[in-house]
């Protein structure tokens, strides 16, 4: 399993989309026929009460990471739940605006309904769907990959199956860089596995992380003298990791600026990953 990044493209888009509505309207079936059969789903985490991603759908022009948004229906009281609700809202800010069922109505009952739609919403993408025969649903998808930001990938492109031990690594590694950096630097930056593969003849695993900064700047304090710090953020984490795999691990980090990576990193870090 080789789960390469398609971060190349420099007009690469990824963005995290939520379907929100009334129950009943349609939203699980828009989901599983948005996101296709090829799609990792990634297993519910046991607090409900956040963010969850339930879809990631990889093209090679973009990534779309559907989330859950149980904030939006919450009345904020906790500090957790206002950044819940908060998080919703972020996602809210660029709506397209979905009309599902089309295949329940004539074209003639409906032209009308989307020119009232459209005098209300003047600002809105409305798009006309079915979630159940998929018509339309490309088009829907297009016009949502145009609303995405410019952003590398966050996610392999390939099934997440083990998605659990490629966030704990994520997590390993970020708290190397936490306990061997400055307060900023951590906040600045995103741990992505790339590359989680078991090498059963060597008995050992390969994990290649990419940590992203948004500045060379910040990049050249992880590095540090002569790749110092990184080689000492490397080995700590590598450590961590075999005792906790009970297996060699062979750990390759790399770092990558990419730039406008905040809002995307603000998301990730309201998600819980
Ligand atoms: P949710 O509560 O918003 O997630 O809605 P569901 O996806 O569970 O759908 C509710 C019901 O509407 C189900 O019986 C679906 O089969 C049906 N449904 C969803 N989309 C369509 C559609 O485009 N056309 C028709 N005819 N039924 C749909
Ligand atoms: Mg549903």
């Amino acid at each position: 399993m080789n789960a390469s990044l398609p971060t190349t493209d420099p007009q690469y888009r990824c963005g995290f989309v939520a379907l929100v509505g009334r129950p009943n309207v349609g939203k699980s079936t828009l989901l599983n026929t948005l996101v296709g059969a090829k799609v990792a789903i990634v297993t519910p985490k046991p607090q409900t009460t956040r963010n969850r991603i339930i879809g990631i759908k990889t093209l090679p022009q973009a990534q779309l990471i559907f989330v859950d948004t149980p904030g939006i229906h919450r009345h904020p009281g906790s500090l957790l739940n206002q950044r819940m609700v908060e998080a919703a809202l972020y996602v809210l800010k660029e709506v397209v605006v979905v009309v599902n069922k089309i295949d329940l109505v004539s074209r003639t009952a409906l032209l009308p309904l989307l020119e009232r739609l459209a005098t209300l919403l003047p600002e809105r993408d409305i798009v006309p769907v079915s979630a159940l025969t998929g018509e339309n649903t490309a088009e829907l998808l297009n016009t949502i990959i145009a609303a995405l930001p410019v952003s590398p990938a966050l996610y392999p492109s390939d099934e997440l199956t083990d998605q659990s031990e490629r966030v704990l690594a994520q997590e390993v590694v970020r708290e190397q860089l936490f306990l061997h950096t400055q307060q900023e630097i951590p906040y600045a930056t995103a741990v992505v596995v790339e590359e989680f593969s078991e090498k059963p003849e060597k008995q050992l695993l390969l994990i290649r992380a990419v940590i992203y900064v948004e500045r060379s700047s910040q990049r050249a304090i992880i590095i540090g003298d002569r790749g110092s710090r990184l080689k000492q953020i490397g080995q700590a984490a590598r450590l961590q990791l075999e005792a906790f795999f009970g297996c060699k691990v062979f750990l390759e980090l790399f770092i990558k600026v990419a730039k406008g990576w905040t809002n995307n990193l603000a998301m990730l870090k309201e998600l819980g990953l």
